[in-house]
């Protein structure tokens, strides 16, 4: 009996992969699949936003990913039509690269990441899965970052129950640093003591080894408001972190 996860997922094809997202900082990004078992429930922007253009009907819907077949054909014909013009790419803004417990999603997205290499650009890549050891044999220019929030396994299960563990993506990031690779840890969306009360300290201890930190608010959930100062405490949250980051030598 195959496991979850090893079963064949559905599949769809696209006409473009790549694009320019208009986030500041980035460069290009690509998403080859179509919703997220990770399912988060702050809620996942990426999934409102499929609701909204009807790409999924449902949150169960969005929770079965489907992947897109064409991914490399695509990639393929882009990287060479662009050839000079993509400084990095992203994986992935409205999907995970490693979803946990996907090993077909995770062989695509490195397939891609190896594509991408080969003509000579880096990748950033983000997840809240486990990132797979062979991503240290890829360009040493690519980054290697993860989603974390928490160090709290009840709080997973309720925010982010289809994620991987939270000692489980910290070590994988961790061996991939011990490799030599540039490693980062993205907090965001940090919760408002309302939705759960914990420590940062606790939380940057456990990352000290990463190479960059950044850290964001919790966004499109009314009950963040009802925590009196709510900007006061963020505001508190960053400078603590910015202050970690510089007395550990971490890029904030
Ligand atoms: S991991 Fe990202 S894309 Fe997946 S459900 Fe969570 S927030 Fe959405």
């Amino acid at each position: 009996m195959p496991e979850t996860g090893q079963l064949m997922l559905e599949t769809i094809t696209r006409k473009t992969m790549l694009y320019k997202p208009s986030l500041p900082g980035m460069d290009y990004a690509m998403n080859p699949v179509l919703g997220c078992s990770h399912g988060c429930r702050y809620p996942c922007y990426a999934w409102l936003m499929a609701r909204r253009f009807g790409k999924v009907k449902s949150f169960s819907e969005w929770t079965r990913p489907i992947l897109v077949e064409n991914t490399l054909e695509l990639l393929e014909k882009e990287l060479k039509k662009w050839h000079g013009r993509i400084q990095n790419v992203h994986l992935c803004l409205t999907t995970d690269p490693f979803m946990y417990r996907q090993p077909e999603i995770g062989r695509l997205s490195l397939a891609s990441i190896r594509r991408i290499n080969q003509s000579g650009i880096p990748c950033a890549v983000l997840t809240k899965g486990v990132l797979p050891a062979e991503l240290a044999e890829l360009d040493e220019r690519n980054r290697y970052g993860i989603s974390l929030i928490s160090l709290s396994e009840e709080f997973r299960g309720h925010w982010e129950p289809g994620t991987a563990p939270y000692a489980e993506r910290i070590a994988a990031l961790r061996a991939l640093h011990e490799q030599g690779c540039r490693t980062w840890v993205h907090i965001e969306p940090y919760p408002t003591p309302n939705i759960f009360a914990q420590n940062i300290d606790e939380l940057l201890e456990a990352v000290a080894f990463a190479s960059e930190i950044d850290f964001g608010r919790w966004n499109y959930n009314p009950v963040v408001n009802q925590f009196p100062d709510a900007a006061g405490f963020y505001q508190a949250m960053r400078a603590r972190v910015a202050d970690f980051c510089r007395e550990h030598g971490i890029r904030f």
